[in-house]
């Protein structure tokens, strides 16, 4: 078996809990959901910028008018960071002062998917909701208990999430006019034990998953035609978040990770826990898809 390739660290940004990277404009964005940061960073100037959102901000995706979709503590809506301003669009869990947004993604139509968890990690408590161009906002699951990775393949047929609580891999039937998920099935599940849990995820031209694994310091690859792992790239630290394609010709990997959940103890032994990592698989992703604004 070849060696494992290990990704290097590209910014050493010391995140609480880095997640959402995208790769837009040239550069590639993610948030500390902890810090309630968004940054920008330019692996070519090496330059990083930061915007405080003023609450947790569990995921930030463009939008077609130059502002970014987020998903908050108390609500999801369109933020324009340079200005401050917030057009709150739906806040699905109001009663639930104890949730907030976590991962999310647009579809190749330009709606916003984003789910939910407990702060208190509470089985079951979160659900996966839709947002579209007119600002409507509608349940899609219920029964969440962190809601993670999510991509889309290329025929638009199918939609790939992760509940990291169940530790899989799931496919839905994705109806690309209506937005509608039906059929869920499994098409990876992983072990219990040491090996981490799924967390956020990417999909490359080839129609495989990039997983980023939660307390396994790396991020595998998985084929869901096969249901099987068919690469591991290894991060040297432990709690990886999520990964994106990025760089010219989106053949870079990016890859987030979280201080948080390390002891002092394992802080010490992993210097770059937190920080932004890159690596190089020898295939390329797709851009990211924004939210089309009606
Ligand atoms: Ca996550």
């Amino acid at each position: 078996m070849d060696v494992e390739p290990i990704a290097e660290l590209v910014l050493p940004v010391g995140a609480e809990c880095g997640e959402g990277p995208v790769w837009h404009d040239g550069a590639l964005w993610f948030v500390d959901i902890e810090r309630h940061r968004l940054y920008r960073f330019d692996p070519v100037s090496n330059a990083n910028e930061h915007w405080d959102a003023g609450q947790r901000i569990g995921v930030a995706v463009p939008a077609s008018d130059g502002r970014w979709m987020v998903g908050l503590e108390d609500c999801a809506g369109l933020w324009d960071p340079a200005s401050g301003e917030l057009e709150r669009i739906c806040a699905p869990e109001a009663d639930f002062p104890r949730n907030r947004f976590n991962d999310g993604k647009c579809d190749p139509r330009g709606r916003f998917y984003a789910g939910t968890m407990s702060l208190d990690l509470e089985e079951g408590r979160g659900a996966l909701y839709r947002i579209d161009a007119d600002g409507s906002c509608r349940t899609m699951l219920e029964q969440v208990t962190i809601s993670n990775g999510l991509a889309w393949n290329a025929a638009l047929e199918t939609v790939y999430y992760i509940d990291t609580g169940t530790r899989r891999v799931d496919a839905f039937r994705w109806d690309a006019e209506t937005g509608a998920i039906s059929e869920r099935r499994t098409v990876y599940e992983f072990e219990s034990g040491n090996a981490g849990v799924p967390d956020g995820m990417c999909i490359d031209v080839t129609g495989k998953l990039w997983v980023a694994l939660w307390g396994g310091s790396g991020v595998v690859c998985v084929d869901p035609a096969a249901g099987a792992i068919v690469h591991r790239i290894s991060v040297p630290t432990e709690h990886i978040t999520s990964c994106c394609f990025g760089g010219a010709s989106f053949e870079d990997l990016y890859i987030t990770s979280a201080r948080q959940g390390l002891s002092a103890e394992a802080l010490e032994r992993q210097p770059q826990a937190g920080g932004v990592f890159r690596a190089c698989p020898g295939v390329a992703g797709l851009p990211c898809d924004l939210f089309a604004l009606g």
